[in-house]
């Protein structure tokens, strides 16, 4: 699969790292802005159907987990603290509604971390990307 992608007006490209983050974390393409980023929940389209971008390039690999695990534990660990202070939450109860809290966060936070590791790969030129830096795109040094 060839690594170019349809030229697109410049318009559309994101004008800064946090234009291109933004798109990212919220499932869109960050080259264009203009369609979905992931077909599944953590299974990245591999071109854009509006701008041809090839993302099946990107290697994300363990870091949006990392992040997600790590903005969980800093949520959760206030939620620990009041819960094991209060002698009126019997301990199963507590560990039910931590572990429903860190999973369901971990869940909703995987798919914009990833669409956030895949924006900065692709803004930086990073793996994949290398040559075709969406920054080096955008005119942006
Ligand atoms: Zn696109």
């Amino acid at each position: 699969m060839p690594d170019t992608a349809l030229q697109i007006d410049r318009t559309m490209l994101p004008r800064s790292l946090g234009g291109a983050l933004t798109r990212g974390i919220s499932g869109k393409c960050p080259r264009c802005g203009g369609t979905h980023l992931f077909r599944k929940l953590l299974k990245p389209v591999d071109r854009c159907r509006m701008c041809g971008q090839n993302w099946s390039i990107q290697t994300a690999d363990d870091f949006p987990p990392y992040i997600a695990i790590l903005l969980t534990g800093h949520l959760m660990a206030p939620v620990i603290i009041l819960l094991g202070l209060s002698p009126a939450v019997p301990e199963w109860a507590m560990m039910l509604i931590v572990v429903t809290l860190a999973a369901s966060l971990i869940a909703a936070i995987l798919q914009p971390a990833k669409g956030g590791v895949i924006a900065l790969q692709w803004w930086l030129g990073l793996q994949g990307f290398a040559g075709h830096a969406g920054k080096a795109e955008a005119g942006v040094s």
